[in-house]
């Protein structure tokens, strides 16, 4: 498979960098990649601004919501395979990845759904003319994704950057472009007028930047680390366009003394290492009542050495390895770094397995607030357990980052969570519960862990801008003034 570019209606072959891509499981090769040349990502960039221009893609509501409702069918019928991709690319569980796909098809629905139900804003004046808002796309949209949620976090953009009326040119991680390419072909077999998606591969620095430093590139809609996401904001300044920045956070899970122990550590190690840990959102803090702390700490451990690493293509795997060694690499650092800090490493930290990029789950005690690892982001099964004494103190530890993409809190006093809640500067907040993204509801980050929103109506309206008509009736030949 050779032809893994989607530019202007067509699977082309790409002219740019020859990349191997590796299954982070085995080590062994997967299959090589031809990435984009940036004259073919320029192509891609006009065949999306011819197609805004001169196909009636951005008036046709009930054609967007079919083409969406098609392609949540045709990725239904082919969930199987796949998710088989995404774990053979990423080393998550298949289990895992197949909620993923089941994930991105809601989603498409969602979003045809969610089209039909929208309609002009009308408003009287008070000098007696009419008012329309109408919501117009944007036109190009550049949509850049990492590689830890490779198929969802795409389709979170591209359904509804689609249903809004825009085109789109679309570049996943240079390290898992494989369900994005097997989308394409079902894209390709979908009859969208051509140059409405395009997709192209590669690395941020070439691929990446043609996209965000095009003039005719009108939107941008990037996820992925918060250092990335300043350059690109920088980029995209240049030409005032629009950006969404879904970044990096380092979310505290709080767990108050009134828990049940056995329940609160389970959510704690779903918070911490789902998906390896490489989760935007991961409770990569859990700040504990320091009344339960000992037998909090004993039970989370006891648990988090059960967690079974292996094969991702095994239905009793819990945890896959890491995505490439360079990554392993980073996160093995911080086990050293907090050593040196002098926290005290609880448990993991170790390599697994005689192949693949595994990494036994993490947890510290003993830490300080001004940490590196505290403060930073790891973004692997590495979390630090920190104690608390009162609400105050925790809301305090809680908000003290640069971030603020998500929090848990934990807790059989309502009144008392949802008071803890408001006081927290997160996008996102889970009582009594971590980590599911709701279709309908919005997701994004407070703080250094971006602007923006996707998913539900937030979601939609970050691909269109207001467009106010006013209109007065015409009295006599003149119409009719008020200055
Ligand atoms: P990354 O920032 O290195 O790369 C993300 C994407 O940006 C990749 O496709 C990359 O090729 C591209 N890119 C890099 N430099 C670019 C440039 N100058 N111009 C244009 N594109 C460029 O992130 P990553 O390592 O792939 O992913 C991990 C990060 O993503 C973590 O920080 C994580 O928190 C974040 N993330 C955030 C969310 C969220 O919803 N907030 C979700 C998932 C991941």
């Amino acid at each position: 498979m050779e032809k893994q570019l989607f530019i202007d209606g067509e699977m082309v072959k790409g002219a740019g960098n020859l990349r191997k891509l590796i299954n982070p499981a085995t080590e062994q090769e997967i299959v090589t990649v031809y990435e984009a040349s940036v004259e073919q990502v320029e192509l891609a960039i006009q065949s999306a601004r011819l197609a805004f221009k001169e196909t009636n893609w951005k008036n046709d509501k009930e054609g967007r919501a079919v083409f969406l409702m098609k392609l949540a069918g045709k990725l239904e019928n082919n969930l199987e395979t796949m998710a088989q991709l995404e774990t053979e690319n990423t080393g998550k569980p298949i289990r895992e990845s197949r909620l993923d796909m089941e994930d991105s098809v809601s989603c498409l629905r969602y979003y045809a759904d969610l089209l039909m139900e929208q309609f002009p804003e009308k408003m009287e004046q008070w000098d007696g003319s009419e008012s329309v808002v109408k919501n117009v796309p944007y036109g190009v949209t550049g949509l850049i994704v990492p590689w830890n949620f490779p198929l969802l976090l795409g389709i979170w953009k591209i359904a509804p950057a689609l249903a809004a009326g825009n085109t789109v040119v679309f570049k996943p991680s240079e390290m898992t472009p494989l369900s994005m390419i097997k989308l394409a072909e079902l894209i390709s077999e979908c009859c969208l007028p051509k140059g409405v998606f395009n997709l192209v591969l590669g690395d941020g620095k070439t691929v990446g930047q043609t996209i965000t430093l095009s003039e005719d590139v009108h939107k941008i809609s990037f996820t992925g680390g918060t250092d990335t996401g300043r350059v690109i904001n920088e980029q995209c300044a240049k030409t005032f366009k629009h950006v969404s920045l879904e970044l990096g956070g380092k979310s505290p899970l709080i767990v108050f003394d009134d828990v049940n122990i056995e329940q609160a550590a389970e959510w704690a190690i779903f918070g911490a290492f789902f998906n390896q840990g490489e989760v935007c959102v991961a409770s990569s803090r859990i700040l504990v009542h320091e009344n339960i702390f000992a037998a909090f700490t004993e039970k989370m451990a006891e648990k988090t050495k059960k967690i079974k690493l292996g094969d991702p293509f095994s239905e009793e795997t819990d945890m896959g390895p890491l995505i490439s060694n360079d990554h392993l690499k980073k996160v093995e650092s911080y086990v050293s770094k907090g050593l040196e800090e002098g926290a005290t490493l609880v448990t993991g930290g170790e390599r697994y397995g005689e192949q693949g990029y595994y990494l036994t789950p993490v947890i510290f005690t003993d830490v300080q607030p001004d940490m590196g690892i505290v403060q930073e982001e790891i973004f692997g099964p590495f979390c630090v357990i920190q104690t608390f004494r009162s609400e105050d103190e925790a809301v305090e530890i809680a908000n003290g980052t640069k971030y603020g993409l998500a929090a848990g809190i934990l807790s059989k006093d309502a009144e008392r969570a949802e008071r803890v809640a408001d006081q927290i500067d997160s996008g996102i907040i889970w009582i009594n519960s971590y980590h599911t993204p709701f279709v309908n509801a919005p997701w994004g980050g407070f703080k250094q862990s971006g602007t923006g929103r996707e998913l539900g109506p937030h979601g939609l309206a970050a691909y269109s801008q207001p467009k106010h008509l006013n209109a007065t009736a015409v009295v006599g030949d003149l119409g009719w003034y008020r200055f």
